[in-house]
């Protein structure tokens, strides 16, 4: 027979969103669950330095994360290797079944499953992941003052970020596939009107070329999609700007969603259109996308969790 854990209250991801609910239900003393999936730490343990975090003007991704685990558990969270894949939100307790075989079942839940960049898929571009390449420009984009980079991409993304790395490089080249942007009229004006800005049309990326020691980029080469011949650009970081993908697939049939599948959250608030699931992080966030942000929402997803079961009368179940 199936183990079967019955929590207050289960977070569903390791991230900042996740950890950070993880400290605030512990505090509520709400004895939460977290299940941290198959990326324990989230989409941070995939970088190198993080400059943006209050507190540190430099750390690892990896050991801020390890440090928000850490303090979760020191709190009071159960922390468990595991991978949810499915929840039935029709009636409460609402009931998760995981990879393990245990089934969680939770007066309230706390989605912080995150998102993911899209990627080229190509060799190069994942071996220089964190070490010229990007996909945040946010995040990224202050390592390269005075420097050239390379965008890719042709939609809003690609233009928002090309347009934001001005701030910062002395040359942004921007290469897409198509000989026309699919982004807003008002982004594409302002592109064009941008002098630091150089767009390459009708190419697309084949390889990101590089040093080994210390490992970064030096250029990339396109190829023209018609004719095949090869352009080498040099420049010292490369954003790949293709989209984002919340990851979901656990509640786009349940919950309310939009922009591409982000789940909906009433302003203000991380609580979706089902009373006692909320949503927090990057999941719920097509536009800001950093990890303070995703942190605070798991703030407040904690705290209206902990209302909401007291509202309840407390436990279920
Ligand atoms: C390369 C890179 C560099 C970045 N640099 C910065 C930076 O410098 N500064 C900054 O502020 N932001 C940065 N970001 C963005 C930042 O990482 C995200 O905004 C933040 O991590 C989002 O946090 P989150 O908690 O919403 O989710 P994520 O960090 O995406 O974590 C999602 C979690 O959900 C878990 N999960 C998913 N599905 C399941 C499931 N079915 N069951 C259980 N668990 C599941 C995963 O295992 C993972 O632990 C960067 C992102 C990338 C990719």
């Amino acid at each position: 027979m199936a183990d079967t854990r019955h929590t207050k209250v289960l977070i569903i991801g390791s991230g900042p969103a996740g950890y950070t609910a993880g400290v605030y239900a512990s505090r509520a003393m709400l004895e939460p669950i977290l299940v941290q999936g198959m990326e324990p730490g989230g989409q941070l343990t995939t970088t190198t330095e993080v400059e943006n975090w209050p507190g540190h003007s430099e750390i690892q991704g990896p050991d801020l994360m390890v440090n928000m685990e850490a303090h979760a558990r020191a709190m009071g969270t159960e922390i468990i290797s595991d991978l949810i894949t499915s929840i039935d939100m029709s009636k409460r307790p609402f009931t998760a079944q995981s990879d393990s075989g245990t089934v969680y079942t939770a007066d309230a839940v706390i989605l912080a499953t995150g998102a993911r960049a899209k990627w080229l898929g190509l060799e190069s571009e994942e071996k220089f992941k964190g070490f010229g390449v990007s996909a945040c420009a946010t995040c990224d984009g202050f390592f390269y003052r005075g420097q050239e980079i390379v965008v890719i991409g042709g939609g809003n993304t690609a233009v928002e970020e090309a347009l934001f790395l001005t701030n910062f490089a002395s040359k942004v080249t921007l290469i897409h596939r198509r000989d026309e942007l699919r982004s807003e009229k008002i982004l594409e004006d302002r592109l064009m009107k941008n002098e630091k800005i150089e767009p390459l049309w009708l190419h697309e990326l084949v390889e990101v070329v590089g040093d080994e020691n210390p490992l970064g980029v030096t250029g990339v080469r396109a190829k023209h999609v018609k004719t095949g011949e090869i352009t080498e650009i040099p420049c010292k970081g490369v954003f790949v700007a293709i989209g984002h993908a919340p990851a979901n697939e656990l509640v786009k049939d349940t919950l309310e969603t939009h922009m591409g599948g982000y789940v909906v959250t009433k302003p203000d608030s991380t609580e979706t259109s089902v009373p006692g699931i909320f949503a927090a992080g990057d999941l719920t966030d097509h536009k800001y996308r950093q990890a303070v942000t995703s942190a605070g929402m798991g703030c407040m997803a904690a705290l209206e969790a902990e209302r909401f079961l007291a509202e309840q009368g407390g436990e279920e179940g």
